[in-house]
Parts: C-alpha cells; structure tokens; sequence
C-alpha cells in the first residue's frame, strides 16, 4: 500500500519545483502570496513570500498603497482558515528542505534526536519571541520613518545587520539556501552557477544551523523557529482540514505522538472534542495512517479524506 509519507513527499517535490523555479518549466510570476517561505530575489519563482512581504509593509505601513495589504491578510488569515497549516506539511519549501534532511539522514542511519518534553515545550516558545522582535522591528522602522523619513532610512539600513528592508530577509535561510543550491548544483554538472548570488555571513550561518538542526531533529525549524507559524499557526482551531478524533475508540497507545513531525500530543491527549489538530500539527496526516486503533481521520469539513489503514 502507497504510504502517506511518500505521497506527500511526492507533492512537495512537485510543489518545490513549481512555487520556486516554476519559471523554468514555463510559469510566470502570479500576485499570490503564500504563508511559505520563496526567496523575492528568484527569478523563476511563481508566488510571493508573505513573511517578508508582511514585513515589508509595516516598515512602509505609512505610504498609501500599503495601508491595508490584502494580500497578507489573505495569506495569514484566509488562506489558513480554509486549509489550516496544510501548506506547512504540503508546500513550504523550507519544510520540504527539511524532510529531504531527514531522510538522508534515515539513509545514513543516523539516529533522531529529540528533546525531553520539558525543553521542547520551552523551545516551542522561542518562535513566538522570533516572531515579535521581528514584527516590532518592521514597527518601529515604520514609525521612525513616518517621525523623520533620513533617520528611518538609515534605520533601515544599519539593523540588525546589512538588511535592506525586511528585518528577517538578512537572517532567513531561505535566500542563500534557494540561491546557493541551483549553484551548487549546476557547479557539480559542469554547467556553470545558476546565479551571481554571494549570501551574507549572517546568512550562511544560519542556514548552517538550519542544515544541522534540521538534519538532526525532524522539523527542528518549523518546531522551535519559524517566526511566521505563530501568526497563522492558531488557524488549525478554526479551519476546514483538520484531523478528527474518535475517543471511544483511542487506547492512548502514543503511535500518533511517536510518528508526528512536530511531536503534537494533541491527538493522544483530545478526549472531549473531536477535533484533534493542535496549533502544531501540519496536517502531515501520518498519524491518521498510522493508528492501530482507526481512531482518527483526516476531515475536510464533513468530508473524510482519509481514515486508517487499518
Ligand atoms: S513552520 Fe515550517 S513549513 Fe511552516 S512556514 Fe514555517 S518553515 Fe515553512
Ligand atoms: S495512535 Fe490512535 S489509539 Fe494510539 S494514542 Fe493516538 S489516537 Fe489513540
Ligand atoms: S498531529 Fe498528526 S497530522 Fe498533525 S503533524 Fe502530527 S502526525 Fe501530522
């Protein structure tokens, strides 16, 4: 039987391909903005990331076209309330990053490390401070330049590193790692780098803990960093996809814990509602392929997606 796992690493590889080098296969640039991370500097990317660009509004709240930015709200609000975090399990490019880590690492034989549930409950928490400082930061470069226009430019260019606009961009991994690759890999093929891209120290630091994190701890930066999940990852609560909860049926044997990218134990401890997605589940739906017991199913509205194997 084809694993859920595998059909999902399926779309993610399709989704890689199309949201971030689409342009290669004959896609243009569309307006839609995507709760994902995609590079504004690719060329042959196909959609927009909303975290920058939600950061690049609040820094230039003040000018008129970006009073009200209908594509971020959509993309932090809509768009999740339909689907949840699915794009996180399904789309993100860095979550697809990751998964292809981890499973080097599976092929290696390298061990997972994980965390007591103590210090993950506690890391879980540095994204939402990540998150904050950025969004403050986008703030107060938006107010100082609306005070004195020279001194919010210079703001601007002088923190935190060598950003130009968007706080985060300097410090994402997304840039050099989506930048980096096409180059590494063309340099291997023999045909030249793809870009003239030379990322920053800053960046290539991070996108080295990245790679190491993640190659160490499954979706260790969707799980502890990401500074966009907080501002959407509430969603789950509300939204159309979801996965439901037969209690009658659980024996809170752990599989679904065991088996979770983001070590959600909202479906083993749900026992009073039938809605069993967390505010970190990404809606991967291993845990509905694997419960030995069927207890749970993978819900579009009323609609079942999916439900056990077994
Ligand atoms: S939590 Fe992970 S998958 Fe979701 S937007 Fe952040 S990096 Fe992407
Ligand atoms: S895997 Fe199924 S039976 Fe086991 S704890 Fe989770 S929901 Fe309950
Ligand atoms: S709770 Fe289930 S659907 Fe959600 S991330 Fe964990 S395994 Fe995937």
């Amino acid at each position: 039987m084809v694993q859920i796992k595998n059909v999902k690493f399926s779309v993610q590889t399709i989704m890689f391909v199309l949201l971030m080098y689409g342009g290669v296969v004959g896609l243009s640039l569309t307006p839609i903005l995507l709760p994902v991370f995609v590079d504004h500097n690719l060329k042959n990317r196909t959609v927009t990331c909303a975290f920058g660009t939600l950061q690049h509004n609040l820094t230039l709240a003040w000018e008129l076209e970006y009073i009200i930015p209908f594509g971020t709200i959509s993309a932090f609000l809509l768009i999740p309330l339909i689907i949840g975090r699915f794009l996180c399990g399904w789309a993100c490019p860095l979550g697809f990053v990751q998964d292809v880590l981890t499973r080097i690492r599976r092929g290696l034989k390298i061990k997972n490390r994980e965390f007591s549930r103590k210090n993950h409950e506690a890391l879980s928490d540095v994204k939402y401070g990540f998150c904050l400082f950025l969004i403050f930061t986008a703030i107060s470069i938006g107010v100082v330049t609306i005070i004195d226009f020279d001194a919010g430019v210079l703001y601007k260019q002088h923190f935190p590193l060598t950003m130009s606009l968007e706080p985060n961009c300097p410090i994402c991994p997304a840039p050099a790692l989506f930048f980096l690759m096409p180059d590494i890999i063309t340099m291997l093929l023999g045909i030249g780098p793809y870009t003239n891209f030379y990322p920053s120290i800053p960046a290539l630091m991070m996108v080295s803990f990245f790679l190491a994190t993640s190659f160490l701890v499954i979706r260790f930066w969707c799980r502890y960093i990401c500074p966009a999940s907080p501002l959407f990852s509430w969603c789950n609560k509300y939204s159309l996809v979801y996965v439901e909860k037969d209690a009658n049926r659980c024996t809170r044997c752990g599989v679904c814990v065991r088996c979770c990218p983001s070590k959600s134990r909202k479906p083993l401890e749900e026992v009073e509602e039938q809605r069993a997605t967390g505010t970190d589940c990404i809606l991967c739906f291993c845990c509905v392929e694997k419960c030995p017991e069927n207890a749970l199913k993978a819900k579009i509205g009323k609609f079942t997606l999916l439900s056990g194997k077994h």
